[in-house]
């Protein structure tokens, strides 16, 4: 790989590099950038590093852009993309519901305020606890992956006041940015089979239990999906198991949720799922499928995370140090792993850029490290830097409001990072950083 300095006569554009950043960042003078009109070194200044910061006019707009996309589908945000109780509040004003798999998240939504019929529970593993939570707390739907959680919901639901109750169907597609995250085939842990029947021993099963209301299908394929075929593949797929299911029942399913999984682009040139065309193709093949069967078209719902929240954040890290040795250079900044897993995980790579500092040093190749013990800690490979860049520097890494945070460990007891929101030219803390004493507080023995 080469670096190709900028030509000369190139008109400058007021966007350059900034493609997959928020769409309110600009640059700004000294190489500053500002998101939602906040100067992200000042907040680095003010906030310390590492620092997230959360375009909360990124999202709201991206949640409207789904709802004009969908005006008829309920759309619902996967909670373990990032979730806090800002975010509970802008999803609930904006009028998309929550998918939560565990009581704390749950719990965290029901006492923001977020209102429970509008709340979805998934998970592979469900556990007791997050069983009757969920129930006690009146979630609208609970989504069944297993013909074990049948029995174990069947038991605490009350006859008088039957759970609204989906069936999680694998529909055999192989979608997604990487095998780890890619749930819609028969070898991973999620899910009923279709091919194998097991989903529709699911379905029979529910169907007698007067304490279980079988509401609709659902499907999730994968995640970092970037095309419009897999969903249409699975539209069609679904569509066959409810005309089967009225065929066998004589039961209409009302309801189809097709999941999450919109791939965003995390690098400049990289292609983003494009929820117009989504629509369009989904709406097209459900009303096909259903003319075909001769179904009534059931009621849409949608579960993006990443999509909603990924392309809002952006990490802010100084420079620690930098290291030339046999002809690399790293730059080794002041988190990684620990508050973002993803290239540890999934091998993925982001593009930093040095902010805060105006540098007219020509760019030069380099290796962007964490701060962590593992030689995998890297969060970008060959992206050309300033070659005068050094420590006390500010790197910023856009596309990092999702997975990064709600993935985070205590790995090397470094604290985690703060999340502060920016919005018409005012920051304000969300999250504060993790103290040694927030982390020494639960270490109780000796
Ligand atoms: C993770 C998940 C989602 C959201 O996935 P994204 O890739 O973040 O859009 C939606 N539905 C279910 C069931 C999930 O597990």
């Amino acid at each position: 790989m080469s670096v190709t300095s900028p030509s000369p006569a190139r008109v400058p554009d007021v966007m350059e590099g900034l493609a997959v950043w928020p769409a309110s960042a600009r640059p700004a003078a000294e190489g500053d950038v500002t998101v939602a009109g906040v100067s992200l070194a000042e907040a680095a200044d003010l906030f310390g590093t590492p620092l997230y910061v959360l375009d909360e006019g990124e999202v709201r707009n991206r949640a409207r852009a789904y709802r004009t996309a969908f005006p008829d589908a309920d759309v619902i945000y996967a909670a373990k993309a990032f979730l806090c109780r800002a975010v509970i509040r802008w999803i609930k004003e904006e009028g998309l519901g929550l998918d939560v798999c565990s009581a704390g998240e749950l719990g965290l939504a029901i006492t923001t305020g977020f209102p429970a019929e509008r709340i979805v529970m998934h998970g592979n593993a469900k556990s007791p606890e997050d069983l009757e939570t969920a129930v006690r707390l009146g979630v609208g739907r609970i989504v069944i992956d297993s013909l074990s959680e049948i029995d174990h919901l069947t038991g605490i639901v009350p006859r008088r006041d039957p759970q609204q109750v989906m069936v999680r169907v694998v529909p055999g597609i192989a979608a997604g940015g990487h095998t780890k995250i890619q749930t819609g085939t028969d070898d991973q842990k999620f899910g009923l089979s279709l091919a194998d029947g097991s989903a529709r021993r699911a379905i029979d099963d529910i169907l007698h239990r007067p304490q279980l209301s079988l509401v609709g299908l659902h499907c999730h394929l994968g995640s970092q999906i970037t095309s419009v075929e897999p969903y249409v593949t699975a539209v069609q797929r679904m569509v066959g198991l409810m005309a089967q299911v009225r065929d066998q029942h004589g039961l209409e399913l009302l309801q189809l949720n097709i999941g999450g999984g919109h791939g965003i682009a995390y690098r400049p040139g990289e292609q983003s799922l494009d929820i117009g065309i989504l629509a369009g193709r989904v709406r097209s093949a459900l009303e096909d499928g259903c003319a075909e069967a001769n179904l009534r078209v059931p009621r849409l719902t949608l579960e993006p995370g990443r999509a909603l929240l990924g392309p809002a954040g952006v990490a802010v890290y100084r420079v620690l140090s930098v290291k030339r040795t046999s002809g690399r250079t790293f730059v080794a900044v002041d988190g990684g792993m620990s508050d973002n897993p993803r290239p540890a995980l999934y091998g993925v790579r982001y593009v930093p850029r040095l902010i805060g500092r105006h540098s007219t040093a020509a760019p030069a190749l380099v290796t962007v490290v964490g701060r962590h013990c593992e030689a995998g800690d890297i969060l970008a490979d060959a992206v050309p830097l300033p070659g005068d860049v050094r420590p006390g520097d500010l790197l910023a890494v856009p596309a990092a409001g999702a997975y990064h945070l709600s993935m985070a460990s205590g790995y090397n007891l470094v604290g985690r990072p703060p999340v502060v929101a920016v919005r018409d030219g005012a920051a304000r803390m969300l999250v504060r950083r993790e103290s040694l004493d927030d982390m020494s507080r639960r270490d109780v023995g000796l």
